[in-house]
């Protein structure tokens, strides 16, 4: 008897194989969802997260928490990739993608129960997906970029679920304006969030945040003697270091007698010196020098110089930032001291160094030829609120970006996900048998958003989801859930609107992070 029940086991054992590999998948990349589940939405609670090290980050941005999340299941890990991929195609609604993700992942679960097969639900989602896509496409309303209200209404909608909402009054223009200052006039499709700098100084409130209009160093100006304020301004920035070069750690020089020793000294007297009266001569009074690993990039003698010379020296200027600067102050980078030329110099009207927080930073403005950027002093009281400001600011810049690129708006508070909810069900009745229960349950899942959301703000989700579902059977394409009054409304009047953007790339990247976890039947461990 024993030999005949042994293959029939190994048989059972690979078909059920799979389906346990798919549904260990599902239910690893639901609890990431489920864990971050409470952060959707204004009401929205915020995460504490410690790191192995003990440095704490308090936030409530998707992208930020599942970034930090030490996760081993690798499906769980596909869950912190698609909220990546959320941010870098749109930045905001980093939560609500996962949150999507993991109740479409619940849905693909059932109908696997039901014995449906892992490619039919997969075909059916897309076709859900790109059927979502269209009506959100026909739902929306267009704007333009000179409609400031909906830009502000848009930045305020993000910032609103963030700790620093009570700002929001003063971060949402700050960054209307910000990538308003940086669009590219002949190519006015898309903005470079790079040519917005970010500084974040310690000290002040977030209150204090400002947009400088001209470029701000995050050094303070060296030398102790030197001028720190400087009007009409000459400005070169050099990349080449005034300081004796330090031997080599295999080379030595010894110097015996005290002659030499003096000659030594006296050679580097005059040729720093001689550097000195050329950077005055070619009219410089305010100079930049990048930072050097080698040496320091200025001796305390250099600075000496400088400092009677009256100019002024910013130093320690970081390779990254060379690129930004140049574009802002229309200048170029000078690699030599031969090239120390006015035609490479920028010129301003005010070079000023000014106390900030809890340090200095320096400011430079009235630019002439200014370049297409901006620069953004961003303060809090302490590191955490400050951490947490900028990267709310930076979620309401790509809210900007994605208006600038497409320019959609929708209402938010769960108005489009109940929509699509509902006209894909109606669209499913069209459909043949088995793909239009897969179409049915997608459409369902859908309404998670609003669910979560009434669920975070205390409301009875049952009866707001199913009040919010008559309103759109009645033909209300705007109606959400209003957590501050706890009722539902009209969003579009409450001001509270997203970018189409937002929740098209959301309902797409989560569908298709769901289609290939569905897609996945073994996990094998590699070599190496
Ligand atoms: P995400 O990281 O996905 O952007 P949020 O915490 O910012 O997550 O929450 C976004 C969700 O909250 C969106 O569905 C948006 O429509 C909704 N929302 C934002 N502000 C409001 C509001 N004032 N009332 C109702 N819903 C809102
Ligand atoms: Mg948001």
């Amino acid at each position: 008897m024993a030999p005949n029940v042994q293959p029939k086991m190994k048989a059972f054992e690979t078909k059920s194989k799979p389906a346990e590999i798919r549904s260990s998948n599902i239910e690893a990349a639901k609890a990431v969802a489920d864990a971050i589940r409470t952060s959707l939405g204004p009401r929205g609670m915020d995460k504490m997260i410690q790191s192995g090290k003990g440095d704490v980050t308090i936030t409530n941005d998707g992208a930020t928490i599942l970034k930090q999340m030490k996760l081993v299941h690798p499906a769980a890990k596909m869950l912190v990739e698609l909220s990546k991929a959320q941010d870098v195609e749109a930045g905001d609604g980093t939560t609500s993608v996962v949150v999507l993700a993991g109740s479409f992942l619940e849905a693909a679960q059932k109908l696997l129960e039901k014995g449906i097969h892992p490619t039919v639900i997969s075909e059916s989602f897309q076709k859900a997906s790109a059927k979502a896509v269209e009506i959100l496409e026909a739902m929306a309303t267009p704007m333009k970029l000179e409609d400031r209200h909906s830009l502000l209404m848009s930045a305020t909608t993000s910032l609103g679920s963030k700790v620093v909402s009570q700002h929001s009054a003063l971060l949402a223009p700050l960054a209307v304006d910000a990538v308003l200052k940086v669009i590219d006039p002949l190519k006015d499709h898309d903005v470079d969030l790079r040519d917005i700098r970010v500084i974040h100084k310690l000290g002040g409130t977030v209150d204090d945040t400002e947009l400088v209009e001209g470029l701000v160093l995050d050094q303070r100006s060296a030398g102790s003697g030197g001028p720190s304020r400087m009007e009409k301004a000459k400005i070169g920035l050099i990349q080449f270091c005034i300081s004796p070069p330090k031997t080599d750690m295999d080379n030595q020089v010894v110097v015996s007698d005290y002659n030499a020793m003096d000659r030594v000294l006296r050679e580097e007297r005059a040729y720093i010196l001689n550097v000195a009266k050329q950077v005055k001569k070619a009219g410089c009074n305010v100079l930049l020098v990048q930072k050097s690993i080698l040496r320091d990039a200025v001796s305390e003698l250099a600075l000496h110089f400088f400092d009677k010379m009256k100019i002024m020296v910013v130093k320690d200027i970081e390779r990254e930032d060379i690129e930004f600067i140049t574009k802002t102050l229309n200048c170029r980078p000078i690699a030599s001291l031969d090239h120390f030329l006015p035609e490479y110099m920028a010129s301003a009207d005010l070079v000023e160094s000014v106390p900030t927080g809890t340090s200095k930073v320096v400011k430079i403005t009235g630019i002439q030829n200014v370049g297409k950027t901006v620069s953004v002093i961003v303060r809090g009281s302490n590191k955490l609120v400050l951490e947490e400001a900028a990267r709310s600011l930076h979620d309401a810049l790509c809210v900007i970006r994605c208006l600038v690129k497409k320019r959609f708006i929708i209402a938010g508070g769960g108005a489009p996900e109940t929509e699509l909810a509902y006209q894909l069900t109606q669209y499913a009745q069209g459909l043949p048998g088995v793909e239009a229960y897969c179409l049915r349950a997608f459409a369902e899942s859908l309404e998670v958003i609003p669910m979560t959301l009434a669920e975070n703000a205390g409301l009875n989700p049952i009866a707001t989801v199913t009040d919010l579902r008559n309103k759109h059977a009645c033909g209300f394409k705007s109606s959400g859930i209003n957590v501050r009054k706890g009722a539902i409304t009209n969003m579009l009047d409450e001001g509270v609107a997203q970018p189409l953007l937002v929740t098209t790339s959301a309902i797409t990247l989560a569908s298709e992070t769901v289609r290939s976890i569905l897609k996945i039947d073994d996990i094998v461990n590699a070599l190496y």
